[in-house]
């Protein structure tokens, strides 16, 4: 058998921290847990570490990049307007018994690139309805959960094509530890310093209380209503059933909700959007009143198009996030076409579903309060990057004035 490229210290490093941090699985925590197939290293690494931790029970639920091909190759066409509801409403049973969520993301990006697309809108739609009960428990933060990355092959062969597979699985690998603050000897202790420092970011941003943000930079002139009551949040926070995890490995991100309703002007994309396997460049799209009236994108646009299609709150945002230029993952300089990535590489804004968790008492919030205060809903959650050295923002004060937020791409 061939050795793996990938560093196994580093590996088991990353199933600890996911444990530790990202979940801080509690004894006697179950533990659901979907992941690509090929991360089964990492899954069993982490299954480790849950036990050690005290975890009840860990389920693993795998999928497969050549399954899901032979569906879109050989299945009926009904076949794409459905999904195994029952799998996610027994997600959303073990969340209610307060199971934890752990998702490790890996696979080609571009799997589906050359499938119909409108067998591809289908199954998205389809399993984003039945996935509902499940995600709604996850957006409004019930339980612990976290998101880590595996290098697939097919995903590294993708961001470092000119490789041989073992050298671009290495790199990619190598490129998830250093994002993943596990490539130095205490890695818990570095995300206890980085929580802080982010923590530091919105408890700022949260004194400001600022009305909106106000984006200039090439092709942007973009003004950002915030929601009534929105809050800063970033890094480490506490799930509705008191356990302080961190949702996202690696993050760089401070977020909160903006309004709705109160987006106007003129906004250009920063980095290509990576979106179920097609890729979304120099996207331009004017906002009024909330809503996006006119969109254009110098490839991908027929796709983009169609996710704003997909429901009343896909033309409206849900959430807005600042990253500095300089984050780590930005000095990389490698396009990963993966979100939980390329986000953190640059400011950015989301298309659809808001974070009740992103106002103040949010976890407590009905539906239609959130909404009241102009959290959005969509059955999407898109994020793209707007963020670069050219962009300034300005926060906005409710009596008008203007405080510095970011300048040239840097926190000012
Ligand atoms: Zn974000
Ligand atoms: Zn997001």
């Amino acid at each position: 058998m061939a050795v793996s490229p990938i560093d196994p210290v580093k590996l088991d490093k990353l199933a600890e921290v996911a444990i530790k941090v990202g979940l801080q699985l509690q004894p006697g925590q179950d533990l659901v847990l979907t992941a690509p197939i090929a991360a089964l290293p990492l899954v069993r690494r982490i299954a480790h570490h849950a036990y050690k931790a005290g975890a009840g029970v860990v389920q693993p639920i795998f999928s497969d990049e050549e399954i899901t091909l032979a569906r879109y190759r050989n299945a009926p066409s009904e076949s794409f307007d459905r999904a195994p509801a029952w799998l996610f409403e027994g997600m959303a049973s073990a969340f209610s018994g307060n199971a934890a969520r752990m998702a490790i993301s890996g696979d080609n990006p571009m799997l589906l690139s050359k499938e119909d697309p409108d067998k591809v809108a289908r199954a998205n739609r389809a399993t984003s309805l039945a996935y509902r009960p499940a995600l709604e428990k996850i957006t409004g933060f019930d339980i612990n959960w976290n998101i880590v990355s595996y290098p697939n092959p097919s995903w590294a062969k993708l961001v470092f094509p000119d490789d041989p597979e073992d050298v671009a699985v290495r790199r990619l690998a190598d490129a998830i530890f250093a994002a993943s603050r596990v490539d130095i000897d205490d890695p818990i202790a570095a995300w206890k310093a980085h929580n802080a420092h982010l923590k530091d970011r919105w408890t700022w941003l949260n004194g400001h209380a600022f009305s909106a943000l106000h984006y200039t930079g090439p092709g942007t002139d973009l003004t950002i209503g915030l929601a009534d009551g929105h809050r800063w949040k970033g890094g480490a926070s506490e799930a509705k059933n008191g356990i302080t995890c961190n949702p996202n490995i690696p993050t760089e991100e401070v977020f909160t909700t903006p309004h709705a309703q109160r987006v106007e002007g003129f906004v250009r994309s920063t980095k290509p959007l990576s979106h179920q396997g097609t890729l979304i460049e120099n996207i331009e799209v004017r906002f009024a009143a909330g809503s996006i009236v006119e969109a254009r994108a110098s490839k991908g646009e027929a796709v983009l198009n169609k996710v704003l299609d997909t429901d009343e709150g896909a033309r409206r945002l849900g959430e807005v996030a600042l990253v500095p230029h300089s984050s780590p993952i930005s000095k990389s300089g490698i396009l990963f076409y993966n979100t939980l990535f390329d986000e953190n590489a640059a400011s950015h804004i989301a298309l659809g579903q808001c974070y009740a968790d992103c106002f103040v008492g949010g976890t407590r919030l009905s539906q239609d309060e959130i909404a009241a205060r102009g959290g959005n809903r969509s059955l999407i959650h898109i994020d793209w990057m707007i963020g670069s050295d050219q962009i300034d923002i300005d926060g906005i004060k409710s009596d008008g004035s203007r405080v510095p937020v970011m300048r040239r791409g840097e926190w000012a």
